[in-house]
């Protein structure tokens, strides 16, 4: 059975995406830590990031380094963090968090956004990145 993130790459399921290429997805998370919090996922389904071969995890970061440089343009913050977890969703995934204070790298800590609120910064990171 496919994963929610392949669900949400093929559109079965709505997502605020704010970057894509040929192999990798990146949206807002739909519980953030803070405001602007993406996932980065590979197209291609495999469970841990540990797993990938050296190539795929390489590019997985690579791609992840250019969606929090457009996170950082987008979105007022001291630093952009990165955090690897996926006890919820095994489906490789790359958490992209901008950072006020250590309490927003706290995955207890959660943020209610509004849908406007989501479309607004999902626009404004999609809009200052670059391929
Ligand atoms: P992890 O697997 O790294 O522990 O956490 C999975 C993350 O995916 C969580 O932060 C959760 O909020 C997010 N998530 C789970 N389901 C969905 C969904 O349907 N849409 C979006 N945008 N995020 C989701």
């Amino acid at each position: 059975m496919s994963s929610i993130f392949t669900k949400i790459i093929q559109g079965q399921i709505p997502s605020y995406k704010v970057a894509e290429n040929d192999d990798y997805f990146a949206f807002l998370d739909i519980n953030p830590n803070s405001k602007g919090h993406t996932l980065v996922v590979p197209k291609k389904e495999d469970d841990k990031l540990f797993d990938l071969d050296e190539d795929s995890y390489l590019k997985l970061m690579k791609f992840s380094y250019k969606v929090a440089k457009a996170i950082k343009r987008a979105v007022p913050c001291e630093r952009v963090g990165m955090s690897v977890i996926g006890l919820e969703v095994p489906h490789v995934h790359v958490h992209l968090i901008p950072l006020h204070t250590m309490a927003d790298a706290n995955f207890s800590k959660k943020e209610e956004l509004t849908k406007g609120q989501f479309e607004e910064i999902a626009n404004e990171i999609s809009r200052k990145f670059q391929l």
